[in-house]
C-alpha cells in the first residue's frame, strides 16, 4: 500500500502543479469588472471535480485500509490540492483527520463551481441526506448549523434586537467551534456592552480617528 499512496503522492502533486494561474476570467468577462459573490455563483462555469482536478474518487483508498501516517500524508495534501482549485474543504468544529479523509473521499465526485473571485466550498454532506447519516456521522455540518440556528425563528426585530441576535449566533457558533478557547475570538464589535461613548461599534484598536484622515 506505502507504493500505491506514494504514486497517489506524485499524482496529486501533479495536479497541483497544474493549476490555471493566474485565473483568467470567462469569456465576455473584463478583468476589472469584479462581479458580486451572487453573480459569480450564477455564471461560474460547472465542472467534475475528477475531471478538473485529474484524480478520482476510485483511485483515493478506502480508510480503513490506511494508517493514520498515510492518511494525515493524504489529507494535507488533499486540503492543499483543494485550496488551489479554490474549492475549500471547511469544516466548522473539530473532526478526527480519519472522517475528514472519508468525507473527501466519499464526496469527491461532486461538481464544482470554476470562480475566479469568490472562495468556492467543497460539499460535505450531500443534498437531501439526513443529519448525521452523512459520512461526518456525529460530527455532520448539517447538524450544526441546524442546532446553531435552532431556536431563532424568523421575525421582525428592532436592529438592536437584530444585533443581539446576530452576538447569540456568533457566541454559540465560537463554543462549537473552538470548546474552551472561544473568548479568544469573542465578536466585540457585536456587543453593545463594548461601544464607544457615541455608540459606535468596537473597532479593535484601528482607530478610525476622523482626524487621521487629514494626513492622507
Ligand atoms: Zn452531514
Amino acid at each position: 500500500m506505502e507504493t500505491y499512496i506514494n504514486q497517489l503522492l506524485e499524482d496529486i502533486k501533479a495536479s497541483l502543479s497544474n493549476v490555471p494561474r493566474p485565473y483568467i476570467p470567462p469569456e465576455g468577462v473584463n478583468f476589472w469588472d469584479i462581479p458580486t459573490p451572487d453573480e459569480e455563483e450564477c455564471y461560474a462555469p460547472v465542472r467534475a471535480l475528477e475531471e478538473l482536478t485529474g484524480i478520482s474518487k476510485d483511485q483515493l483508498p478506502p480508510a480503513h485500509m490506511l494508517t493514520d501516517d498515510q492518511i494525515s500524508r493524504l489529507l494535507a495534501i488533499l486540503n492543499e490540492l483543494l485550496n488551489a482549485y479554490n474549492w475549500c474543504f471547511v469544516l466548522q468544529n473539530k473532526v478526527p483527520e480519519r472522517v475528514q479523509y472519508a468525507t473527501i473521499r466519499e464526496n469527491f465526485n461532486q461538481l464544482v463551481k470554476v470562480k475566479y473571485w469568490d472562495t468556492g466550498f467543497f460539499e460535505v454532506c450531500q443534498q437531501g441526506s439526513e443529519h448525521k447519516q452523512c459520512s461526518l456521522g456525529e460530527y455532520c455540518q448539517c447538524a450544526f448549523y441546524a442546532e446553531l440556528f435552532a431556536d431563532f425563528v424568523d421575525e421582525d426585530l428592532t436592529p438592536q434586537e437584530e444585533r443581539r441576535r446576530a452576538l447569540d449566533i456568533e457566541i454559540r457558533h465560537l463554543k462549537k467551534k473552538y470548546d474552551d478557547d472561544w473568548m479568544r475570538y469573542y465578536p466585540y464589535h457585536l456587543d453593545p456592552d463594548y461601544d464607544d461613548d457615541d455608540g459606535n461599534p468596537y473597532d479593535y484598536g484601528m482607530g478610525w480617528e476622523e482626524d487621521d484622515d487629514e494626513d492622507w
